[in-house]
């Protein structure tokens, strides 16, 4: 492709500081960016930034459905604008195409949390996508034959990879099943991390029946909705549940803003779920805690590998919220991909090297 007609894609992407991955000509993602429709990949904060001026400019505000009840779920649309959220808002189930103003708009799945999805849109003949938060294998589908693929950099340099991924989950399950037989275990995430660990449990045949707090139950009750195969949850503060925290054979989850208050007195077993940890995928922080790297982003191999397999004219490293964007886009122009990190300078003679 050449340099000018590299340029005329660019007219059709962008990403604001404010984190807004800008589509097409009427689409902003995971930011508010005055665009027409606003999409929502998931519900971590980091991508639900200005949902609030969206929900007001926007004519339409597309997202997963799993991910539109989380929303109204977790109480991140509050007073006025739950009632316009709720007109506004479009449900599109993953892989349904629809258009608005002549853009093509498809939701395409990502392995994350529950609800989280990629967004592929098409203008003016040309395909481009963003990536949101992924993590590959599962759910996750490669777009193939981009123009332009805007991809996530949260662990984007290369220190940043986990040997260890294959084997975490059955790691974790091991742990887990270990400390069950000293007594009940406290399982510490944030909300979607916690049901992917409750989905991991059941698949490799934990049956001990989950124990949580409202709002843990409540999100649990969303991921079942969607799909998650979760078998006997409780909600702690009922009759139920109750009896089951006295049986002391149990699980529990707990939100991360927990742990830190969490009892070091051998009533129970601690095990917090981090994405932060590289060198073990199982530490050990005092006599009834351990730390498991259980991650729901790609490490820097996996969102090499997805370049790779995608093979996208252009590349754009998201640079709007944390990550390590310039490394990673350093590791991809190696590797020969044009590729450019925005928000930035959009120049494009210097991906050419
Ligand atoms: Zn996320």
């Amino acid at each position: 492709m050449e340099v000018t007609q590299l340029a005329a894609l660019l007219k059709y992407v962008d990403v604001l500081d404010s984190g807004a991955v800008l589509l097409g000509r009427i689409y902003e993602v995971d930011g508010f960016g005055k665009r027409l429709v606003r999409v929502i990949t998931h519900v971590h904060y980091d991508h639900i930034v200005g949902l609030n001026e969206s929900i007001i400019h926007s004519s339409a505000i597309v997202a997963t459905q799993a991910t539109i009840d989380l929303l109204l779920e977790l109480g991140y649309v509050r007073g006025k604008y739950r009632s316009i959220f709720k007109n506004k808002v479009v449900p599109l189930p993953y892989n349904k195409e629809v258009e608005f103003m002549d853009e093509k708009i498809r939701l395409i799945p990502a392995r994350h949390i529950i609800g989280a999805c990629q967004v592929l849109v098409e203008v003016d003949g040309y395909k481009i996508g963003y990536t949101g938060d992924f993590k590959l294998g599962g759910e996750t589908e490669i777009m193939r034959g981009l123009d332009v693929l805007v991809i996530e950099s949260t662990y984007g340099d290369p220190k940043y990879r986990r040997p260890f991924k294959d084997d975490i989950e059955e790691l974790f399950v091991d742990q887990v099943s270990n400390l069950l037989r000293r007594g009940p275990v406290i399982i510490y995430g944030y909300h979607g991390k916690l049901q992917e660990a409750m989905r991991i449990l059941r698949k490799y045949g934990v049956n001990e029946p989950f124990l949580m707090p409202e709002r843990v139950y409540r999100v649990t009750r969303i991921a079942e909705k969607h799909g998650y195969e979760i078998g006997e949850y409780y909600n702690l503060r009922t009759n139920k549940g109750y009896m089951i925290k006295n049986s002391g054979r149990y699980i529990m989850f707990q939100h991360m803003s927990r742990a830190k208050y969490r009892k070091l007195n051998g009533d129970y077993y601690h095990v917090i779920l981090s994405g932060w940890e590289f060198n073990d995928p199982i530490k050990k922080l005092d006599p009834y805690s351990w730390l498991v790297a259980l991650s729901d982003h790609a490490d820097f191999d996996e969102l090499v590998e997805y370049v790779e397999q995608a093979q996208p004219k252009l590349v754009i490293v998201e640079a709007g919220r944390q990550g390590e964007p310039y490394k990673l886009a350093a590791q991809l122009k190696a590797k020969g991909f044009r590729t450019l990190v925005l928000p930035g300078p959009k120049v494009i003679d210097d991906v050419f090297e």
